[in-house]
């Protein structure tokens, strides 16, 4: 078996989620991302099944591994105990591990699940930290939404909230103290390093395709290629 084989593998997850499919199709049945998207569990469980290097590697380098919720529906189904949820999640790993997650459009969005929600847990301790949306990032929201956004703290206030406040209340301030030692499992645990392999591989893909780093984040933030649903 090649490389990307062993590395899968060591994932736990890779043997938690797979016994031996029959390619019964229960999962893709009863998957709600199936319903929607060009994406078919049954079929990436098989494509793993393979034990083909080069056929991995495609499917790391795609975007059908993306679409998954991970609602885990599927593992209360399938009649051979597997869990293709699961064994998506191993896949999702190794492409950021290796990188291969900047080859295709719902693999560069990592980047924008990392800066909106990973680095908002680590600074503020939630994952989303009001203050951080970019307003320009995200137009589908609407005005209504903009105008809300322009006037966070008369909203919070007005609702109950106590946005960066001391003592208890929705989006409370979070101790500096408890934020060092969240830092502290990050950098312990791996997740740090996971994060900076992210920003790197993003920055090499930008370079590649001849934009700034801005250019390259307000572009993944935004393009939609319209191409991920069921023909
Ligand atoms: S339900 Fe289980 S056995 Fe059936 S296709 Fe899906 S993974 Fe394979
Ligand atoms: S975990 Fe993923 S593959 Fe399984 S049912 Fe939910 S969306 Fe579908």
């Amino acid at each position: 078996m090649g490389k990307l084989y062993d590395m899968l593998q060591e994932d736990i997850r890779y043997e938690e989620a797979l016994n031996a499919c029959i390619n019964c199709g229960t999962c893709t049945a009863l998957c709600p991302a199936a319903e929607f998207y060009d994406y078919d569990p049954r079929q990436i469980v098989d494509l793993v099944q393979k034990h083909d290097e080069k056929t991995l590697e495609d499917l790391l380098k795609s975007n059908r591994i993306w679409y998954c919720g991970e609602c885990m529906s599927c593992v209360t189904r399938c009649p051979r105990n597997n869990a293709p949820g699961m064994l998506i999640q191993a896949l999702r790993t190794l492409s950021q591990r290796t990188g291969m997650f900047t080859a295709s459009e719902k693999g560069r969005q990592q980047l924008a699940l990392k800066r909106a929600i990973g680095e908002s847990i680590l600074k503020h301790g939630y994952c989303v930290y009001p203050r951080n949306v970019v307003f320009e990032r995200h137009p589908e929201a609407g005005l209504v939404w903009k105008w809300e956004h322009d006037h966070l703290d008369d909203v919070f206030e007005r609702l109950g909230g106590n946005l960066d406040g001391e003592g208890p209340g929705v989006l409370r301030k979070i101790p500096q103290e408890s934020l060092d030692e969240l830092q502290r499992i990050f950098d312990v645990t791996g997740g740090q390093a996971f994060y900076d392999n992210i920003e790197q591989c993003s920055a090499e893909k930008a370079k590649e395709m001849g934009m700034t780093e801005k250019e390259y984040a307000d572009y993944i933030f935004t393009y939609n290629s319209d191409r991920h649903g069921r023909e």
